[in-house]
C-alpha cells in the first residue's frame, strides 16, 4: 500500500537533501522517490545522508518532468510554505495523510515537494488536487525540505497505521493523464471557437483549471465533458 504513495522531489540542489529525504520516507515506511530534474543526481553525500535507506535512494526514479513523476496517479498534493495568489483546495498535514491513506487502494498517490530556494512554480502547483501546507511559526515558516517530508511522512504513517478507522474512497476519480488531455481537449476547443486567443490563453486556462480541480469530476463526468468538447469542435468545422 505504502509503495503506492510516490514522494517527488522536484528541481532539488542539495544532494544531501535526497539522502535525508529517502531516510526519512522508510522510517515511515515509504520507498517509492522520484526526483524530477535534479540539479546533480545524488552523489556521495547523499548516500552518507541515507544511511540505512540507500535502497531508497538507489531504487529512486530520475525524470525531467513533473508529469512524468505523476503519470497514472489519481491524487496528487503539492507542499507550499506560503500561501499564493490563486488560492487552491487547501489540506492540512493530518488531513493529508489520511487522505492519501483513503485513496492510495484505487490508484498510484503522489506527494510533491519544491525546490530549497523558492519552492514550486505555480505552474507546478496547478498541476496538485490539493495543497498541503506545514502550519509552522508564522514568522518563519520554511522548513528544511527533508524535515518537511519527515513531518508529512510522519502524518501519512499514522493515518496508515490507524487506516481501520479510515474509510477507502468510493469515487471513481480519472488519472492526472486524463485530467491533463482534458485540459489540452478544452483550450483547443476554446482557441477553435475563439473564445481564448492561441497564443495568449493568459488567465482563463488558470481559472478553468482552478473550476474543474475545484469539483473534481469523476471519471464518467469527465467523460461526459470530453463528449461535449467533441460535440462542439465538430459544430464549429460545419
Ligand atoms: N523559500 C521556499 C521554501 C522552500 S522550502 C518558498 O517560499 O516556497 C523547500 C520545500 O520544503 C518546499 O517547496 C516544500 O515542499 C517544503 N516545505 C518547507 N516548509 C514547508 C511548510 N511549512 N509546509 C509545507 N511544505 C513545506
Amino acid at each position: 500500500m505504502l509503495e503506492n504513495i510516490r514522494i517527488v522531489l522536484v528541481n532539488t540542489s542539495h544532494t544531501g537533501n535526497i539522502g535525508s529525504t529517502a531516510r526519512a520516507m522508510k522510517t515511515m515506511g515509504l520507498s517509492n522517490l522520484y526526483l524530477v530534474d535534479p540539479v546533480s543526481e545524488p552523489d556521495g553525500k547523499s548516500s552518507a545522508l541515507a544511511a540505512g535507506a540507500g535502497d531508497v535512494l538507489a531504487n529512486a526514479k530520475i525524470v525531467s518532468r513533473l508529469e512524468e513523476a505523476v503519470a497514472g496517479c489519481g491524487l496528487v498534493v503539492g507542499t507550499s510554505a506560503r500561501s499564493r495568489t490563486l488560492s487552491w483546495p487547501m489540506l492540512e498535514p493530518r488531513g493529508c495523510g489520511e487522505k492519501l491513506i483513503k485513496e492510495v487502494g484505487n490508484y498510484p498517490v503522489a506527494l510533491v515537494f519544491g525546490r530549497e530556494n523558492n519552492g514550486l512554480t505555480n505552474e507546478e502547483l496547478q498541476q496538485c488536487h490539493f495543497h498541503v501546507c506545514i502550519p509552522a511559526n508564522p514568522d518563519y515558516s520554511s522548513l528544511n525540505l527533508a524535515a518537511a517530508v519527515q513531518t508529512l511522512c510522519y502524518e501519512i504513517r499514522m493515518a496508515y497505521l490507524n487506516q481501520d478507522a479510515i474509510e477507502t474512497e468510493e469515487s471513481e476519480y480519472p488519472l492526472n493523464d486524463d485530467i491533463e488531455r482534458f485540459y489540452v481537449h478544452l483550450e483547443s476547443t476554446l482557441s477553435k471557437v475563439q473564445f481564448i486567443n492561441p497564443s495568449h490563453p493568459g488567465i482563463v486556462m488558470t481559472r478553468l483549471r482552478r473550476l474543474f480541480n475545484r469539483a473534481r469530476p469523476e471519471s464518467q463526468e469527465l467523460n461526459i465533458l470530453r463528449g461535449i468538447l467533441a460535440s462542439i469542435d465538430k459544430a464549429a468545422e460545419k
